[in-house]
């Protein structure tokens, strides 16, 4: 039985910065996702402290908002069976210290914040995200 879902990812500043994009898609299509959707932009912190509302009590929130808005981002729709659990497994752990060899924090990850990747943990969080990001 196939299970094709969507999922929102985001390649964060740190990442793009390093112009580490190109390579990090590279694993995606290599993983076996197809990306439907993607582009490259800068949003304002008013933005990031919406998308990230779920962590707004968390002690790490103001940075994390200030962080996801201070460079260019790329956002983008994946696809692929069971797209959601294995985009995180792709990633990997939070903090790319805890990270399999393998995952993209393990191989990118420059620290618990500044960890290179952002993907929805679960389907229903995917569908709200991809939305925040493409409407339409
Ligand atoms: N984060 C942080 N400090 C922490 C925990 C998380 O800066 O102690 C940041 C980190 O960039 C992480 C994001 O907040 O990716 C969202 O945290 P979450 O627990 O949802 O981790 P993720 O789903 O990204 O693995
Ligand atoms: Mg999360």
């Amino acid at each position: 039985m196939s299970n094709l879902e969507k999922t929102l990812s985001i390649i964060k500043p740190d990442a793009v910065e390093r112009n580490l994009d190109d390579e990090i898609k590279e694993m995606f299509k290599n993983n076996g996702f197809k990306i439907v959707n993607e582009k490259k932009i800068q949003i304002e912190k008013s933005e990031a402290e919406q998308f990230y509302k779920v962590h707004e009590t968390k002690p790490f929130y103001n940075e994390l908002c200030s962080y996801l808005s201070s460079g260019p981002i790329v956002v983008m729709i994946l696809e692929k069976d069971n797209a959601v659990l294995d985009n995180r497994k792709l990633m990997g752990a939070t903090n790319p210290k805890d990270a399999e060899i393998g995952t993209i924090r393990k191989k990118y990850g420059l620290s618990i914040d500044k960890n290179s990747v952002h993907g929805s943990d679960s389907l229903e969080n995917a569908a709200t995200e991809i939305n925040f990001f493409f409407k339409d």
